[in-house]
């Protein structure tokens, strides 16, 4: 037995290795996982940011165009007439004609008053705008320098433009047929299609959008140049678009691969514990049978011996004679008890263990169980203290598998005990409420004891102690499981009280039976004090 606790220790150790060796690994792979996909979805962060930034510049170069091309488009007539000679006022009406389109009313400035205008652009196209000193508010003029036949400047004709308003009424069909569909365009994870589109004015209000932003923050800004100063472009992926979605993968693809390699940890240990219990298991049925073995060899040794002895006649005298047959009487009983044990036990894991319950009085259990195993008491010198009371209140109980129980204690009390050979064994009964509420039996020896951290364990099958004594007493562990199992089958409890070097005293305690019709009872947890 030493030899397998010994293996389970060193199996213990492998399979803590075993363990490390599994959920290591997996706390590496989700710490890996973890780490990738921030580093993906960064990268995804990056790259929409260098594409946001790409669009914006697109968006405030489109709409400069487009701008230039509605004036261009537009302001040709007025340039017809002023070429053609024509006065002011006819200039006037061409750009009325041509276009109202800005808003404002159309205007032309006499070349005198040219120097007016502050800032007055001149562009390698005829183009000329007035954007810083507007003296109409948010308005600027855009125009073009108008001259005669012979490419004499007449003045400037154009209109008052407020870019708020065209920016407003062409945002979104510039957007829409300006700026390229193609997600690949610029080799980016944001589709255009899903980009929102804001433009921002001068005071920070917004002047028009497409599409409204999602919540990524990777949205980018950057100034219109040309007439828009001070205008600018708001590209931000909607909460539609991959970089958006990518941002929420990465809470959730944390949150999954947090929980699975918890998944695989937990795993392994629930496993690596499975797996111990299952060797637990084994190897104490291995010990099981070996001691099994061993308790039977030496009765029927000694048995043997005996009836081989008288049969041999070389017994002399009466009383030689009586002390062989008492030794195989109590070899037998040996026999037999450890047999009654081990089918006990194999009906009880079966769940085949049928209870005959009736009405028991435990005095009657205690004497029989006492007269059984007299002989064993005898022959190794024990001196039993008895406490009994004439009656107990009967308890409802299988009297044999009762009986059983008792003689496993008293079995035990006489193998665990070492010089002092004395054990008490005492019925009575607990009182609940003026009423006898529970019956006891209570087998006290003064042997080895048991440790306190061990006192539950001794009611586990199979599970022998590792003390001085258990290497030469001999048992297969069934013992106390045994009477545990019938104890709780009868809604009852073991109790016990050890001290190690002072002894034992283990406590059957039944409940009082109450009516004849006592059903039969399901079983409950032990306690152990
Ligand atoms: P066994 O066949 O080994 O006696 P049991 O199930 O009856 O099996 O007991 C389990 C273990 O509990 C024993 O091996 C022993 O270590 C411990 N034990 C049981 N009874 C006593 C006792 N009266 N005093 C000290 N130890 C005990």
């Amino acid at each position: 037995m030493l030899g397998s606790r010994l293996n389970l220790h060193l199996s213990r150790r492998t399979v803590a290795v075993l363990g490390l060796v599994v959920a290591g690994p997996a706390i590496f792979l989700a710490g890996l996982g973890i780490f990738l996909t921030l580093k993906v979805s960064n990268a995804i962060q990056n790259e929409s940011v260098r594409y946001n930034t790409y669009m914006a510049l697109q968006v405030g170069e489109a709409f400069e165009q487009e701008l230039m091309s509605e004036l261009r488009h537009a302001i040709a007539p007025a340039e017809n007439a002023a070429r053609g000679g024509a006065a002011a006022d006819r200039v006037v009406t061409a750009l009325r004609e041509a276009k109202d389109a800005f808003l404002l009313a159309p205007a032309f400035v006499q070349v005198d008053d040219l120097t007016g205008f502050s800032l007055l652009i001149v562009e390698g196209e005829p183009l000329v705008y007035a954007p810083a000193a507007s003296p109409r508010g948010d308005t600027y003029f855009a125009g073009l320098l108008l001259r005669d036949a012979r490419g004499q400047v007449l003045g400037a004709g154009g209109w008052w433009i407020s870019p708020r308003r065209f920016l407003a009424s062409h945002l979104d069909p510039v957007l829409q047929d300006r700026l390229p569909g193609n997600s690949r365009l610029y080799g980016g994870y944001e589709n255009i299609r899903k980009l929102a589109i804001q433009i921002v004015g001068p005071d920070g209000g917004e002047v028009g959008h497409v599409r409204v932003a999602g919540t990524a923050r990777s949205g980018h800004v950057e100034l219109l140049s040309g007439p828009f100063e001070r205008y600018t472009v708001r590209v931000a992926p909607t909460g539609t678009a991959p970089v958006a979605w990518a941002t929420h993968f990465v809470a959730i693809g944390i949150t999954f691969i947090g929980l699975l390699g918890l998944a695989i940890v937990l795993a392994a240990v629930f496993g690596l514990r499975y797996a111990v219990l299952q060797l637990e298991i084994a190897q104490m049925k291995a010990g099981f049978v070996s001691n099994v073995t061993h308790e039977l060899k030496t009765p029927i040794a000694l048995i043997r011996l005996a009836v081989e002895t008288l049969q041999m006649r070389r017994v002399n005298t009466p009383e030689e004679h009586e002390r062989f047959l008492s030794t195989i009487s109590r070899e037998t009983l040996r026999l037999q008890q450890l047999v009654d044990n081990i089918l006990d036990f194999a009906r009880l894991e079966a769940g085949q263990r049928p209870f005959r319950f009736e009405n028991v009085d435990l005095v009657e259990v205690v004497r029989t169980a006492l007269e059984s195993i007299q002989p064993r008491l005898d022959h190794q010198g024990f001196r039993v203290e008895l406490e009994l009371p004439d009656s107990l209140p009967p308890v409802r109980g299988d009297s044999a598998a009762l009986v059983h129980c008792v003689l496993n204690l008293l079995d035990n009390a006489m193998k665990y005990s070492k010089s002092e050979r004395v054990i008490r064994l005492a019925a009575g009964t607990r009182i609940a409420d003026g009423e006898p509420a529970e019956v006891t039996i209570a087998v006290a020896d003064r042997g080895i004891g048991i440790a306190p951290e061990d006192q539950r364990r001794v009611f586990e099958k199979f599970v022998r102690l590792e003390t001085g004594l258990v290497h030469d007493v001999k048992g297969a562990g069934l013992g106390l499981s045994l009477v545990d199992q019938i104890v709780r089958a009868h809604e009852g409890r073991v109790e016990l009280v050890s001290r190690p070097g002072e002894g034992s005293t283990f406590t059957i305690v039944l409940p009082v039976a109450r009516g004849q019709e006592a059903s039969r009872p399901e079983p409950r947890r032990r306690t152990a004090s």
